[in-house]
């Protein structure tokens, strides 16, 4: 077990530089290319919601998409995805938040969760922590209950931990 995590570990790719100068880029794309190192990180992340009661993951687009209905899959839960503004069909809920240079709109369709269901909001990776946030404001809005926020990865040096109101925060891999 211990192995094919660090496989998968070796296999994300730091991009110098993108998406803009002085960003060092976490791309999981060749964890998700190879079965075993990408089985092995949904089966970690699923093993720490082991003993959580929640209804749904939320998975954040886009590699929220891929790690959150991932972890919904082998959990038995149910996926609720939370996209950018303008691409959900029905009504929606949407909630803005400050990114590094200008601002970004987040929605959810507005009866994805009944009053008091509880969710887990999922996503690749934990910056700053703006985008999971404005998640969780979405989820508590339509009336849910954030049970816990999950990230494949962590940048611990960015703090984001301190700015997540969720009092549950896990991460498999810290950088
Ligand atoms: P933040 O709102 O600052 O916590 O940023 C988190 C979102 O931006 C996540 O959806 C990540 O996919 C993406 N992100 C931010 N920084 C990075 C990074 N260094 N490498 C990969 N993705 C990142």
């Amino acid at each position: 077990m211990e192995n094919s995590l660090d496989k998968a570990i070796s296999l994300i790719r730091d991009v110098r530089n993108y998406p803009k100068e002085g960003i060092i880029f976490k791309d999981i794309t060749p964890v998700l290319q190879d079965h075993e190192a990408f089985s092995m990180v949904i089966d970690s992340m699923a093993a720490k919601l082991k003993h959580m009661d929640f209804d749904y993951i939320a998975g954040i687009e886009a590699r929220g998409f891929i790690i959150g209905s991932a972890l919904a899959y082998k959990t038995g839960k149910g996926f609720i995805p939370i996209r950018k503004k303008g691409k959900l069909p029905y009504v929606t809920i949407s909630k803005e938040y400050a990114l590094e240079y200008g601002n970004a709109t987040i929605e959810m369709h507005a009866d994805a969760i009944r009053k008091g269901e509880s969710v887990i909001i999922a996503d690749d990776l934990l910056a700053t922590g703006g985008t999971a946030n404005a998640a969780s404001e979405l989820v508590t809005e339509a009336g849910g209950i954030v049970r816990c926020m999950m990230f494949m990865i962590e940048l611990e040096f960015l703090k984001g931990r301190e700015q997540l109101s969720s009092n549950e925060i896990i991460s498999l891999l810290k950088y």
